[in-house]
């Protein structure tokens, strides 16, 4: 059976690399008929953040992806989340113990940063505690044993760590990049239990992959460096028949290609790194923050989802647009590229306008509807829908929508000065006025009407529609550009559009 987790640690709100992630995971899932978990990874006490437990929830929750079991679902395994979990780990590393693949360490903080000033001042350039420097510390491989026994009777702090064999190579297959092979003298004796009785990431990670029966681990290229290690305590809790095949995604890199993407770039860059809108505490100067969100920001999430996807995966077609459903049915791990994908904040504001001019007028509405309303402006729903189904293929964000439809509710204060000193004279002021003049003093008639009869008037005047048209717009709008004029002028009704181009050429 496919199982698969999104398994992210709740030390800040998921950033959207986090996303791509999960919803890799997702899409594997449903497209192979198995189950998508979701795991909170809060082992490290120091670094959680209250809240972004709840927010990872909603964030994945808006995106549209499903948890099947885990976090706020529960299921067979529960619990979910690792801090509740705490006493199931240590087994696995006495078994490790009694089986000489760990070892107690008791150094303490100064005797470690002491190795690693030794270490840097003979140039050693990635200072490690391993098969080589461990045998100069203090822990149960140098200590006699009756020692060991005596510290760990006298309550000593100790941590337990791996012990990495010296010669060996270690070799495993990722589905994303092929063969992986690693020499372990390059890994180094990773602390597995700390002092306070916690398990790290890495112990905590592998024995709730196997207890929860986890077939395929998607998850980010910073994780790689960890994989070997990973393979290493497979082996040696005695699971290596049944370890979960690995999928290291692509890194996401900054728009302009110089780097990781970081959770620092959105407010920098001027786009939103996160789902949803953080409210935090910045941890130096201790002030509130906020960072942008794309919800806040108006995009819909199947635009963001979609974006997403094509961050390090494509079909292998000319098709850009999928919803989730045919990302599902499209998405495989074969079309997941090695190479690292760059952000465009253009193309996921193209995805935006496609998703919000594909919402049938109803569902949009309500944004202008909201607008209106905290202007004190009255505007029946029906209205609302006309409004926005002429505007729609003008706007990025649903929240653009009062900004560029103001001219409907509100005479123009101002007319484009572009337009009027290069086209206005007393022609064109005549040929406005007969319009006007020969609008009814009705409130409807069909944009087709308006259209047949400013042609015959402008005829009777003796101009070509096109010498006037732009005019007519700037009269009635005071803007150069907009949606179907006629359109637009039905909207307002004869009688508004005759009252404003009377205002607008006196
Ligand atoms: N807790 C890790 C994280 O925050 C999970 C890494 C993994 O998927 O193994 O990303």
């Amino acid at each position: 059976e496919v199982r698969v987790r999104f398994a992210p640690s709740p030390t800040g709100p998921l950033h959207i690399g986090g996303v791509r992630t999960a919803l890799y995971n997702y899409l594997l899932a449903r497209k192979l008929g198995g189950k998508m978990l979701l795991r909170i990874e809060d082992t490290d006490q120091n670094r959680f953040v209250p809240g972004a437990e709840e927010y990872i929830l909603e964030a994945l929750a808006w995106c549209g992806i499903v948890i099947d079991e885990g976090v706020g679902v529960g299921g067979p395994h529960a619990p979910y989340k690792q801090s509740e979990r705490k006493p199931m780990y240590k087994q696995y590393a006495d078994q490790l113990l009694a089986d000489g693949h760990a070892y107690y360490a008791f150094d303490t903080p100064e005797e470690l940063d002491a190795m690693r000033a030794r270490l840097q001042a003979a140039k050693v350039p990635n200072p490690q505690y391993n098969s080589i420097t461990r045998t100069q510390m203090r822990n149960s491989l140098t200590l006699p044993e009756d020692e060991v026994k005596g510290l760990l009777d006298s309550g000593m702090p100790y941590v337990i760590r791996l012990k990495v064999p010296r010669k060996e190579e270690v070799r495993f297959q990722d589905l994303i990049r092929g063969w992986v092979v690693v020499h372990s003298s390059a890994i180094d004796d990773k602390v597995l239990m700390k002092s306070d009785g916690m398990p790290t990431y890495h112990l905590a990670n592998i024995v709730d992959d196997h207890l929860m029966e986890i077939s395929h681990v998607i998850r980010g290229e910073e994780w790689l460096p960890s994989a070997p290690l990973h393979v290493l305590l497979y082996r040696y809790l005695g699971w290596e028949k049944t370890m979960p095949q690995f999928a290291h995604l692509p890194l996401l890199l900054k728009p302009d290609g110089t780097g990781k993407l970081s959770k620092r770039d959105g407010d920098r860059l001027g786009f939103p790194v996160f789902p949803l809108e953080w409210r935090g505490i910045d941890a130096e100067t201790g002030e509130p923050t906020l960072s942008r969100g794309y919800r806040e920001d108006g995009y819909l999430p199947e635009a963001l989802v979609n974006f997403l996807a094509f961050l390090g995966w494509n079909p292998g077609s000319q098709q850009e647009i999928f919803s989730m459903d045919e990302l599902i049915q499209a998405f495989s791990i074969e079309r997941v590229s090695k190479s690292p994908a760059k952000f465009d904040q253009n193309k996921v504001k193209w995805f935006n306008e496609h998703y919000l001019r594909a919402k049938p007028n109803a569902e949009l509405a309500p944004y202008l509807l909201k607008a209106l309303e905290e202007q004190n402006i009255l505007c029946s729903p029906a209205r609302a829908e006309q409004i926005v189904s002429v505007m729609k293929e003008r706007v990025s964000f649903p929240q653009d929508f009062w900004q560029e439809a103001q001219y409907f509710f509100q005479a123009p204060g101002s007319y484009d000065e572009a337009v009027v000193s290069k086209k206005w004279n007393p022609q064109v002021s005549a040929a406005l006025a007969a319009y006007a003049d020969a609008l009814p003093g009705t409130s409807e008639m069909t944009a087709e009407d308006l259209k047949a009869r400013f042609s015959q008037t402008m005829e009777a005047q003796g101009l070509k529609t096109g010498q006037v048209l732009q005019l007519l717009r700037v009269a009635v709008t005071g803007r150069a550009a907009g949606p179907d004029l006629f359109e637009t002028l039905a909207i307002l009704g004869p009688t508004e559009v005759a009252a404003r181009l009377r205002v607008a050429i006196t």
